[in-house]
């Protein structure tokens, strides 16, 4: 099969055949029929990530969001046979521990990162191999093609978990949301169809456009204005020369939760210095180099205000059915956020595009 390799960090990735993955007892074999392209995977491609003993090793098949149909599982599979139409999450769990037992599989102990780890090479490919497939694999609804449920990746199942299940997100809430590439764009659309009122942040004006158009029902062009500079909870509305002072202006005090859906550290900070007193921020972007893996805070501002700090990584894979739910009773359409369609040989091109923030909207590839 063809496959997408991680040769050098920055350097174009090589596609080469490789052998067809068979399954083990436990896995399934997927055709691959469309794969997202992600903010993700151009760190692993930029080599970020050592900081925390985290970098992506020189040899793996990258690509995390795949969609397709079973074509083989081992004898010990249960939930799934050939010609099954399914999703892969990117957050592999063990089924076991007791992270996964809770429906926390996300977040499981002995868990992997496919497309990132060597032993769950990714879905840059023609087929991959998904380990212990009755608790990681999901059936995809009839109602969802596989380049809308690529494009669903891992942007608005971060997205979902992220507002809704870590942060409770309801009807009603003032949401603010910083970086509007893939995951923020997602979390505009799904935070709408909650009926929340959502505000969101890039420097880019067609970006914000798109944003609007998705949903937000306010847009901020932070480079337009400075650096965040008072200490009053939700900002002063004598000097909203500021994110978080424009932000407090525009929501009597500040947003009930805000996220922070890029990961640098202006965003991180801007996004907490968002919230209302008791309100919540949620951290979804991963730093870059720039921050390695550490941003400081206003912690007494924090303590003062009782400002909660969550973090959220993907979603379980419990909590598919939810937001199949919540996509099928709503108006939202993932297919809505995809730009382009690109083949694999043009995946190096992709990321490389991201080096500028060059790429709007998600790129999704459908010819291996
Ligand atoms: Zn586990
Ligand atoms: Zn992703």
């Amino acid at each position: 099969m063809r496959a997408a390799i991680l040769r050098e960090h920055g350097e174009p990735l090589a596609i080469r055949e490789l052998p067809d993955p068979e399954p083990g007892p436990d896995d399934a074999v997927v055709r691959v029929d469309a794969c997202g392209v992600c903010r993700s995977d151009w760190h692993a491609w930029k080599g970020h990530g050592e900081w925390a003993d985290d970098r992506v090793p020189r040899g793996q098949v990258l690509g995390h969001e795949p969609a397709g149909e079973v074509i083989a599982v081992g004898d010990a599979v249960d939930r799934f046979t050939p010609g099954d139409r399914v999703v892969v999450p990117f957050s592999l769990g063990d089924g076991t521990c007791r992270y996964c037992r809770q429906g926390h599989g996300n977040v499981c102990a002995d868990g992997s990162a496919l497309g990132f780890e060597p032993d769950v090479p990714g879905a840059f490919a023609e087929r991959m191999a998904v380990p212990r497939a009755d608790y990681n694999l999901i059936e995809r609804p009839s109602w969802l093609s596989a380049r809308d449920a690529a494009a669903l990746g891992c942007r608005y199942m971060t997205a979902y978990h992220a507002l809704v299940e870590r942060a409770g997100l309801a009807a009603g809430d003032r949401l603010a949301v910083h970086g509007c590439g893939g995951v923020g764009l997602s979390a505009i659309q799904l935070a709408d169809a909650v009926g929340a009122r959502v505000i969101a942040v890039d420097v880019d004006d067609e970006t914000l456009s798109l944003a609007g158009d998705l949903g937000a029902d306010e847009l901020v062009n932070s480079t337009e204005l400075g650096p965040d500079d008072d200490d009053d909870a939700g900002g002063d509305p004598d000097a909203a020369d500021d994110v978080p002072g424009r932000i407090g202006d525009r929501t009597d005090g500040g947003a009930d939760i805000s996220v922070d859906a890029l990961g640098i550290a202006e965003t991180c900070r801007n996004s907490i210095r968002s919230v209302r007193p008791r309100g919540t921020h949620v951290q979804v972007g991963l730093t870059t180099e720039a921050e390695r893996g550490e941003v400081s805070l206003p912690t007494d501002w924090m303590t003062r205000w009782e400002v909660s700090f969550v973090g959220a990584r993907g979603m379980p894979p419990t909590s598919y059915d939810d937001l199949f739910a919540l996509l099928e009773s709503t108006d939202v359409d993932p297919g809505a956020l995809v730009s382009d369609e690109v083949g694999l040989s043009a995946v190096s091109d992709r990321l490389a595009a991201m080096d500028d923030y060059d790429v709007r909207g998600v790129e999704v590839v459908t010819e291996f």
